[in-house]
């Protein structure tokens, strides 16, 4: 089982002290997962070593520059190296506009399938053979989302020499890895423990995109493996993290703690920070397992 987050940018606003806006890439089993595509983007991926030709989907949480400015090169870079295979883009509806309108004025027409999916609920959005994606609507200045990636497994693993001693068709083995019994022709029952094992729990990430401290988050993001909240400030600017819709340490270790996630990781610090090391301990005073996402560092989803 591989589900991993690798971090290739953990600042708001401008770069600063060698820090990036916001990206981030998830990977579970050879998928890949684009989450907020901020300038600079494309660099970091490089510098990280991470395969732009791999990723299906990106997520745009936002219209804020800090959480897309580097889509439009990402996209249009796909395209020069020839990218056949469809990108499924997700953001506020606003943005396939500012594509459109960029492709337009260059004349460019990009050799693969973007395929738009406005936001518009909290609903699934996504769904591959391995993930199922949610978005969480946010309280931000303007539209904002978060997104939950959710593993898809099923609770049994068959036990290959048992289902071929007792001849099991191929037809009953989904009933069997959601946990039923095996009915046998002449009518006997064989347990399901017989035949089957428990699969690890599937596992869950959430990110919270920017947002306000909002309680009803804990709600949202309830149980999950690991959890990403963003800290623009530290506690001491509780009251300018209000104002711009925006949370402070305290805060985020606060909707962690509630939420009962078993990991947090904290980003998209300002820019007036250059020492990260305040944001993880005042985090840790309220929620143990609190981590900075720093870039270029991989977080395993377990
Ligand atoms: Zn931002
Ligand atoms: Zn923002």
């Amino acid at each position: 089982m591989s589900f991993s987050l690798t971090i290739l940018g953990n600042n708001s606003a401008v770069p600063a002290f060698g820090r990036n806006p916001t990206a981030q890439v998830l990977q579970l089993q050879g998928e890949q997962f684009l989450i907020d595509c901020g300038e600079g983007t494309q660099l970091q991926m490089a510098k990280f070593k991470v395969k732009k030709s791999k990723i299906s989907h990106i997520f745009i949480s936002h219209m804020h520059g800090d959480h897309y400015l580097g889509l439009m090169g990402l996209l249009t870079s796909m395209g020069l190296l020839s990218r056949k295979s469809e990108i499924h883009l997700h953001g506020p509806a606003l943005l396939i506009d500012i594509i459109n309108l960029q492709l337009e004025a260059s004349h460019t027409e990009l050799p693969y399938p973007l395929i738009f999916h406005p936001l518009g609920d909290d609903r699934v959005i996504a769904e591959t053979e391995k993930i199922t994606v949610s978005s969480v609507r946010v309280k931000h200045g303007i539209e904002c989302w978060g997104f939950i990636f959710r593993e898809k497994k099923n609770p049994r693993r068959l036990l290959a020499d048992k289902i071929r001693s007792y001849q099991v068709p191929h037809a009953v083995f989904e009933t069997l890895q959601q946990g039923g019994d095996y009915m046998t022709e002449d009518g006997r029952i064989i347990p399901n423990t017989e035949l089957t094992e428990a699969h690890e729990p599937a596992k869950s990430y959430a990110y919270s995109a920017d947002t306000i401290f909002d309680l009803s988050l804990a709600e949202k993001f309830k149980g999950v493996d690991m959890l990403y909240h963003e800290t623009t400030y530290l506690k001491d600017q509780e009251t300018k993290a209000g104002e711009r819709f925006h949370s402070t340490t305290i805060q985020a270790a606060e909707i962690a703690k509630r939420a009962g996630v078993k990991k947090l990781l904290i980003g998209h610090f300002s820019s007036k920070y250059d020492d990260l090391r305040t944001f993880a301990i005042e985090a840790k005073s309220i929620f143990e397992n609190s981590e900075l996402a720093l870039e270029g560092t991989t977080y395993w989803v377990s």
